[in-house]
This record gives structure tokens, C-alpha cells and sequence, in this order.
């Protein structure tokens, strides 16, 4: 098969099979399918609909969402995890308001200038929505090509990435841009999926070298196993008539931006209790949970200190609040932090 047959064929088959009917894919503007491609990195459709929907009817276009307040965002983004996606999609806002007038600028030098948006999401939004002939290399386009082209290697290394890029490319139709990175996300997501890829009914089967030589199982390569450590943290949930009390964590590192509890470890556990509470307040110690990160496992062990009177330590009005529980505040929460507030809810209001 030659390499223009290759994006005829899938082109094909995405006019008889492709995603049209996705909401991102209406009223296709630079604006909302960068909104869709930063929420679909690392998060599944069925997932993202319901969020970019919302997301679109409060910050309709690049201008709104440079204005609203960080917080707010981040509220909006509240579950999707992977948070720094949120805060670099504002601080991109901001820029497009200030540098280019509030358009999302067309050229793709500009555009990957922006923060957060990498080669691919750059290349995706302007094939997606202008047409321009760029490819794009996600996670599916990777795990599709590793197959197709018998890739050994773990396509996250750099020279398998480098060498990918250059496979994409060549592979690459003279029109129908947006159309052809499109099929290619629906090829990822619904043929040539992770476990059981559907080969029977795939336009590029009897090319694919993976098929041919019966290795879909095996690509693409795994990412070369290493352990992850796992660290302790205990959570500390000062509550009064309904309200916990919050801080608001800093702007970089892990739920950077987002309010959670005062944390301690073992070494200050005692004396971050007696901080907060007085000696004789009860403890309840909450049911403890794991929560994984890329890098490490946190075990989080929560523990509530109901309080008859507030504490009397001052608190800085932007960094720490009350949150009622039952009000929901419009600001944005880190996973465990609502996990426990639902476990509170339900245990023990
Ligand atoms: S034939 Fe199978 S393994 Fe090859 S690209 Fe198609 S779905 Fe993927």
C-alpha cells in the first residue's frame, strides 16, 4: 500500500464510521477545540462531555475565560483531575486577550507558544478546526502507529517519539486535514484500542505489519516498569456548624492552586493538632484511602475534629476559608479533598 492509499483508506472509513456527532465537533472554532483537546488528554470522551459542555456555557469564548478568576476555573475543572491542564488553559487565555486581541492566533509557530499546548495539541487544533496540514501524535495515534508499523520500544522514549513523528508525517493526506486527524483519534479510540483491537473490521488490516505478524497484544511497548514509593500524610479537618476549614494549597506542585486540608506527617501530626484544636477536642479518625499520582502513591489518613467554638488562631481571608459543606463554594477542589467531604456528608452531618 502506498502512503496515499493509507489516508484514503482511512478517510473511507471515516465517512461511513468516523465520531461527527461529538459536541466538540459542532460550531468548530480554534477556541473549543482547544477547550476539548486539553480535557481529552488523559481523560476519557464519555468523561469529558458532560464537563466541556459546562465549561463552554460559563466561558464561551477566550475572552470570558481570561477574565474569570483562576478559581473559578479551576472549580469548573473540579474532577477531571490533572489540574495544571486548568491553570495553563487560563494563563493561555490571558495571553491570547493581552497578545493577540482575544483570537486564538492561526499560525502554529504562535499557537504552541501557548502555555500548556504541545506539539500535537497545537497540530490538532489548527488541522481540526482551520484545516491546516499538520498530523498529530497522542496516545492513540501512537498506539495505532506502533502497530501498524511494528514499532519496537516504548513509544514515550524520545528517539521512538522522534522516529513516530517522522511515520505520522509520511503518512499524511494532501487534503482533508482535519478530517484525517480526526479518523486517526477515532481509529486509536475505537478500533485499534488498548485490549482487543478490532482487526477484522479495520481499512488498514491487511498493511498493518502488527496484524500480519499477530503481535497486537504485544505493541506498542510498555513503559519500562519502575517502583513507585508510597508516602503518609494525614489530613486535618477542623469542622464547626457545618463548615471546614480550607487552605488553599500553593500555585506549583501537586493540586497546585486548589484548596485542601492542613496536612501533617508523623514528626507533625501532634503539634499541628494542638495548633488547630485544643487538647481535649475528640479526633475521629476517618476511614484512610490511598491516592496514586504518576509518581507516588499518597496514603491519606483523614481526621475530623468536630469544634464547639471556631479556633481562635487568625486566619489569612485569601489563603484559608470556612467551606460549608452543604453551600458548595465556587472554587476548585483536589480529588481526596471531595472524596472526603462526601465521606462527611454522609457519616457525619
Ligand atoms: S489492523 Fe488491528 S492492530 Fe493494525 S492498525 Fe488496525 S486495528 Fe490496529
Amino acid at each position: 500500500m502506498t502512503e496515499f492509499l493509507f489516508s484514503q483508506q482511512v478517510l473511507a472509513w471515516f465517512d461511513k464510521h468516523g465520531r461527527k456527532n461529538l459536541p466538540w465537533q459542532q460550531n468548530k472554532t480554534r477556541y473549543s477545540v482547544w477547550i476539548s483537546e486539553i480535557m481529552l488528554q488523559q481523560t476519557q470522551v464519555k468523561t469529558v462531555i458532560p464537563y466541556f459542555e459546562a465549561f463552554m456555557a460559563r466561558f464561551p469564548n477566550v475572552v470570558a475565560l481570561a477574565d474569570a478568576p483562576v478559581d473559578e476555573v479551576l472549580h469548573m475543572w473540579t474532577g477531571l483531575g490533572y489540574y495544571a491542564r486548568a491553570r495553563n488553559l487560563h494563563k493561555a487565555a490571558v495571553m491570547v486577550k493581552q497578545q493577540h486581541g482575544g483570537d486564538i492566533p492561526n499560525t502554529f509557530e504562535q499557537v504552541l507558544e501557548l502555555p500548556g499546548i504541545g506539539r500535537s495539541t497545537a497540530a490538532a487544533i489548527l488541522s481540526l478546526a482551520d484545516n491546516q496540514p499538520y498530523v498529530i501524535l497522542d496516545g492513540n495515534v501512537k498506539r495505532v502507529l506502533a502497530r501498524y508499523f511494528a514499532v519496537d520500544g516504548w513509544p514515550g522514549n524520545k528517539k521512538i517519539e522522534d522516529k513516530m513523528w517522522a511515520m505520522a508525517q509520511s503518512l499524511a493526506p494532501t487534503d482533508r486535514h482535519g478530517d484525517y486527524t480526526q479518523v486517526m483519534m477515532d481509529l486509536g479510540a475505537t478500533l485499534c484500542t488498548r485490549s482487543k483491537p478490532k482487526c477484522e473490521a479495520c481499512p488498514v488490516s491487511s498493511h498493518c505489519l502488527a496484524f500480519v505478524q499477530g503481535r497486537q497484544v504485544e505493541l506498542p511497548h510498555k513503559k519500562p516498569k519502575q517502583a513507585i514509593p508510597t508516602k503518609q500524610t494525614y489530613m486535618l479537618i477542623p469542622m464547626y456548624q457545618g463548615s471546614v476549614l480550607l487552605k488553599k494549597r500553593p500555585a506549583t506542585g501537586i493540586w497546585g492552586g486548589l484548596w485542601g486540608f492542613v496536612e501533617a506527617d508523623e514528626e507533625t501530626l501532634e503539634t499541628m493538632l494542638l495548633n488547630i484544636a485544643c487538647a481535649d477536642i475528640p479526633r475521629q479518625s476517618m476511614e484512610a484511602f490511598r491516592h496514586t499520582f504518576s509518581h507516588f502513591h499518597l496514603e491519606i489518613s483523614p481526621i475530623l475534629l468536630p469544634l464547639s467554638h471556631p479556633p481562635t488562631q487568625s486566619v489569612q481571608e485569601d489563603t484559608v476559608m470556612w467551606y460549608n459543606i452543604a453551600q458548595r463554594s465556587e472554587v476548585g477542589l483536589a480529588a481526596p479533598t471531595v472524596k472526603i467531604l462526601k465521606q462527611i456528608q454522609t457519616d457525619y452531618l
